[in-house]
C-alpha cells in the first residue's frame, strides 16, 4: 500500500479507468495532496488502449503490451483501487452507488466511463453481433470470435458495421490476422470474405479526401467490399439487412458503430445530450453539478463537439487532475481548450500506417506504423513503468484542501500527537453512527449483544454443544477496506471451520487512522460492512468489540464457534493418520503475491485473483472433509504450508510426503517467489526447512519457496483416509474450491523426530 500517511481529509473519487483517468493518476502521482484521498473504482483491472487495440488484433502486440494495469497504476498513485462497478451516483448524499459494496462517499467526483453500444436501435445487433464497445469486455468477444473462425470449416464471411477509424482499421487489423492464422492452418486466406458497412456516403468521414482514398483502394486490394450509404437495419442469424433492402449473408457481425452513454446515467439527474453522454463545460465539471467532472467519451464537451477518439479521452487527463485539485483547494479552475486539429495515425494492420491532419495532412509508409508504435509504446511506459514510490511531501502536513473552521479543528486534532489517555478509542459519536449501518445477524443464544450494547456481550452456549475459541488481528495489507474487513473476517472464521466447529458469536477490535470524522466513520464502516457481511453469511453474529486510532488500518476477531458434544467431529492436527491422503483445498502464494504488489511488481489481476481466492470461505470445505472422514485438518495461514504440515505431523507423530509439481499456486506467485520477492514472514518459516529430508533435490523447484510462504486466509489442509481422496477432491471442485487437490500422502514415522520428504 502506497498511501501517505496523512489524514484523509477529502475524497476524490474516480469512476472509471478510461485514458482521462489514466493519465491523471499518473499526475496525482507525481503531485501528491496532502489530506486528499484518491479512489479508483473499476470494473476492469486490465483496461485496453485503444491507440494499440487494433496492432492487438492484427498480432502485432500482446495483451500486456496494450493494457493498462490500472491496480498497479493507482497504487503507484496512492490511490484505493476498488474493483467493482459502478451503478449509479447518489447526488444528494454525495455517494457512488456500487453494485458489490456499500456506496463510496465523494467530496469530488469525476467519471470516465467510456461509451456503450446502442444495439437496442438494430433489431437482432445485440444478439448476433459482436459489439467493440464497450472496449473492456472486447478482448473477451474477441478471442471467442477467432476461436469460432479457427474452427469454422470452409469460407467465413465477416461484416463490420461502422465506417469511422475504429470500423477501417478493426476490418483491416482482422483481415490481417485472420488471413495469417488460416494459412498458418495450412488452409487458404481466401476462405475469408469481409463486408465493411458505413451508413454515410464515405468512410473515414472526418478525415481528408486524401486520406479517404487510400483508404479505399487499401481495402479493394485487400479484398474487402465497401457498402456505402449502407445503414444496418437487422441482423438475422446469418444474416444482415441494410436500408437499400439489400441482404448480405454473413458468419460474423462486429459492431463499431457510434456509440451512447451508460444507461444508469440517466438516473443521476446530471444533463446528458441526445446520444446519453455528459454534458461538460470546458472545466470539465458538469453543467449540472459542479462536484461532478466527466472526460472521455462518455462527456459531451458542450463548447464545441469533439470526436469520440482516445486522443481526446488522453488530453483531458491532465487539466482534469489539476482541476480536481483545484477544486478542493477553493482555487479558480482552469479552462481545457482541446485542439482544432489533431494527428492521427492509422493502421492498416500490415506494419504499416496512415497519417492524418486537418484538411491536408496525408502520409503513409511502414515508417508511419514504427513513429505510430514509437508514440504509444512510449504512452504505455509511462503507465506501466514507475520510479520508485514517492516518498511523503515534506509539507505533507499542511492540508491542500479547503476546510470549513469546524473540520480545521478536526484536522488539527487528528494530525497532533494523541495523549492515549483516552485509550486512543475512537470518538462515541463516529463509532455508533459507522455501527448503527452496519447490520449483524441475531441469534437466539445473543443475550446482551450489539442489539443492546453493554460492557460486555453475554452469550449462552447451547446445551450439548462446547465453545470452539480463537482469535486473529492483523494490519490492512490492501487499500479497500471492504474487502479488508470481509478478508479479516474470513481469515479468523478459518481456525473454527479447520477444527470441525461451526462459528457462532465474535468481538472484534479495529484500528483506523485518524482523520476528519466522517472519514473515519466511512473507513471504519466499509470495513466493518465487509466483515460482518462475512460473519453473516457464516451464521456468526458480531457481538461486540473495541475500536481504537492507530497509524495503520487493521482488524482482527475473536470468535467463538459450537461444536457437538461428545467431541466426535472435532478435527485436531493431531488426527493425522499414516496412510491419509493430504487435500489442500486452496492455492498458494498470497504472502509473495503481496509483498509484489506493495513494491509494484505484481500485476494487478494477480491480485484481484488472490483477493478473490483470500474471500472465499473455508466453511464448506471443512463440512465435505469431515463427511469423507477427515480427523485432521488445519488452516493453512501464517507458517505456510509446510509450517502448519509439520505442525500437524509432530502432534500426529508421523511422517509425510508431499508432491510439489501438484501443488496449487495462485496466478504469479511463481514469478513474484522467483524474482526473490517473497513475505518478511518467509525467513522465519523457512527456518522449518529441517524438516525436509531431501530439500536439495528440491530447492530449484518452482514451487518449493511456496511451501513457506505465509498465507493470508489461505486453504484448509486435511487427512482423508486414502481411499476417499478422489471423491473428496470432485465434491470439493464442484462447492467452489476449484484449486482442491490431493499433495501428498501421511507415512508411518521414520527414525527422524520430523520428516518431510518432497517429490
Ligand atoms: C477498434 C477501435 C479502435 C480505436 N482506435 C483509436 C485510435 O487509434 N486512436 C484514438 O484516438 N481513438 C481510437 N478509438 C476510440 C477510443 O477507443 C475511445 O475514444 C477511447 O477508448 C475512449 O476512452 P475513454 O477514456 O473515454 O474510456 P474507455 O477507454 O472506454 O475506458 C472506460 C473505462 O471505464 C470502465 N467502466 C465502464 N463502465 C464502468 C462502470 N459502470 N463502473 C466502473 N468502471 C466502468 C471500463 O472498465 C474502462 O476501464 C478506437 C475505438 C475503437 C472501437
Amino acid at each position: 500500500m502506497q498511501s501517505s500517511n496523512a489524514p484523509a481529509l477529502r475524497d476524490i473519487v474516480l469512476i472509471g479507468g478510461g485514458h482521462s483517468h489514466a493519465v491523471a493518476l499518473r499526475m496525482f502521482a507525481m503531485h501528491r495532496a496532502p489530506g486528499v484521498r484518491l479512489t479508483l473504482i473499476c470494473t476492469d483491472t486490465d483496461t485496453p488502449y485503444s491507440g494499440m487495440l487494433p496492432g492487438y488484433i492484427a498480432g502485432h502486440y500482446t495483451h500486456d503490451e496494450v493494457h493498462i494495469d490500472l491496480r498497479r497504476l493507482a497504487e503507484f498513485a496512492g490511490a484505493r483501487y476498488f474493483h467493482d462497478e459502478v451503478i449509479g451516483i447518489d447526488r444528494a448524499a454525495q455517494q457512488v452507488l456500487c453494485r458489490h459494496r456499500p456506496p463510496v462517499p465523494y467530496d469530488a467526483l469525476s467519471v470516465n466511463i467510456g461509451s456503450t453500444p446502442q444495439l437496442d436501435e438494430v433489431p437482432g445487433a445485440a444478439h448476433y453481433s459482436v459489439p467493440v464497445k464497450p472496449i473492456r469486455q472486447f478482448n473477451e468477444r474477441w478471442l471467442a470470435l477467432l476461436t469460432r473462425v479457427r474452427a469454422h470449416a470452409g469460407p467465413t464471411t465477416i461484416a463490420i458495421v461502422g465506417g469511422g477509424a475504429g470500423g477501417v482499421e478493426m476490418t483491416l487489423a482482422m483481415q490481417y490476422r485472420l488471413s495469417r492464422e488460416l494459412r498458418a492452418m495450412g488452409r487458404r486466406p481466401d476462405e475469408l470474405r469481409f463486408h465493411l458497412c458505413s451508413a454515410s456516403a464515405t468512410l473515414l468521414a472526418t478525415h481528408n479526401a486524401a486520406v479517404r482514398a487510400a483508404f479505399m483502394r487499401t481495402l479493394t486490394e485487400r479484398g474487402v467490399r465497401v457498402h456505402l450509404n449502407a445503414t444496418v437495419t437487422q441482423v438475422r442469424e446469418r444474416t444482415l439487412q441494410i436500408a437499400s433492402g439489400e441482404f448480405i449473408d454473413v458468419d460474423e457481425v462486429l459492431w463499431v458503430t457510434q456509440a451512447g452513454g451508460a444507461a444508469w446515467l440517466r438516473d443521476t439527474g446530471l444533463a446528458l445530450d441526445a446520444a446519453g453522454f455528459i454534458k461538460v463545460r470546458d472545466t470539465l465539471q458538469t453543467e449540472t453539478d459542479p462536484a461532478i467532472f466527466a472526460a472521455g467519451d462518455c462527456a459531451a464537451f458542450t463548447a464545441r463537439p469533439l470526436e469520440k477518439a482516445g486522443v481526446f479521452a488522453v488530453r483531458m487527463g491532465a487539466p482534469l487532475a489539476h482541476n480536481l485539485h483545484r477544486l478542493l483547494a477553493g482555487e479558480t479552475l482552469r479552462r481545457y481548450r482541446p485542439q482544432m486539429r489533431w494527428l492521427a495515425l492509422i493502421s492498416t494492420g500490415d506494419k504499416h500506417a496512415v497519417a492524418s491532419r486537418g484538411r491536408v495532412v496525408y502520409a503513409r509508409g511502414d515508417w508511419v506504423w514504427r513513429w505510430k508504435d514509437r508514440v504509444d509504446r512510449r504512452f504505455m511506459r509511462k503507465l506501466s513503468e514507475f520510479p520508485e514510490p514517492m516518498p511523503p511531501s515534506s509539507d505533507s502536513r499542511v492540508p491542500a484542501v479547503a476546510l470549513a473552521p469546524e473540520e480545521q479543528t478536526q484536522a488539527i486534532s487528528a494530525l497532533a500527537m494523541r495523549c492515549g489517555g483516552c485509550g486512543a478509542k475512537v470518538g462515541a459519536t463516529v463509532l455508533s453512527r459507522a455501527l448503527g449501518r452496519i447490520q449483524p445477524i441475531d441469534l437466539p443464544e445473543v443475550v446482551i449483544g450489539l442489539h443492546a450494547p453493554d460492557d460486555a456481550a453475554v452469550v449462552r452456549v447451547p446445551a450439548g454443544k462446547a465453545l470452539v475459541q480463537t482469535v486473529d488481528f492483523f494490519r490492512a495489507f490492501v487499500d479497500d477496506p471492504y474487502i479488508f474487513g470481509r478478508i479479516a473476517a474470513n481469515h479468523a472464521l478459518g481456525d473454527i471451520f479447520a477444527m470441525g466447529g461451526d462459528a457462532h458469536t465474535a468481538t472484534a477490535i479495529a484500528t483506523v487512522p485518524p482523520g476528519l470524522e466522517s472519514k473515519v466513520e466511512d473507513t471504519l464502516f466499509q470495513m466493518m460492512s465487509g466483515a460482518v457481511d462475512v460473519l453473516n453469511a457464516a451464521g456468526c453474529a458480531l457481538v461486540g468489540g473495541h475500536t481504537g486510532e492507530g497509524q495503520e488500518l487493521a482488524l482482527g476477531f475473536a470468535i467463538n464457534g459450537l461444536i457437538d458434544e461428545p467431541l466426535d467431529a472435532v478435527m485436531t492436527k493431531g488426527g493425522l493418520r499414516p496412510g491419509d491422503a493430504l487435500i489442500l483445498t486452496k492455492p498458494l502464494g498470497t504472502g509473495t503475491l503481496f509483498a509484489a504488489h506493495a513494491r509494484l511488481q505484481a500485476r494487478g489481476r494477480w491480485i484481484d485473483a488472490a483477493l478473490v481466492s483470500m474471500q472465499i470461505s473455508n466453511r464448506a470445505a471443512a463440512s465435505a472433509l469431515r463427511a469423507h472422514g477427515a480427523a485432521a485438518c488445519t488452516d493453512v495461514t501464517g507458517f505456510g504450508l509446510l509450517g502448519h504440515l509439520v505442525e500437524m505431523t509432530r502432534a500426529a507423530g508421523v511422517d509425510a510426503e508431499i508432491d510439489l509439481n501438484v501443488l496449487p499456486v495462485l496466478d504469479g506467485a511463481v514469478e513474484t517467489a522467483a524474482a526473490g520477492i517473497l513475505s518478511s514472514l518467509q525467513p522465519a518459516n523457512v527456518r522449518l526447512r529441517r524438516a525436509l529430508r531431501n530439500q536439495e533435490a528440491a530447492v530449484r523447484h518452482p514451487h518449493y519457496p511456496l511451501i513457506f510462504d505465509p498465507q493470508t486466509a489461505g486453504g484448509l489442509l486435511a487427512g482423508i483416509p486414502a481411499g476417499q481422496a478422489e471423491a473428496t477432491v470432485a465434491e470439493l471442485r464442484a462447492l467452489g474450491y476449484p484449486s482442491a487437490v490431493c499433495i501428498g500422502r501421511a507415512m508411518p514415522p521414520g527414525t527422524d523426530v520430523e520428516s518431510i520428504t518432497l517429490r
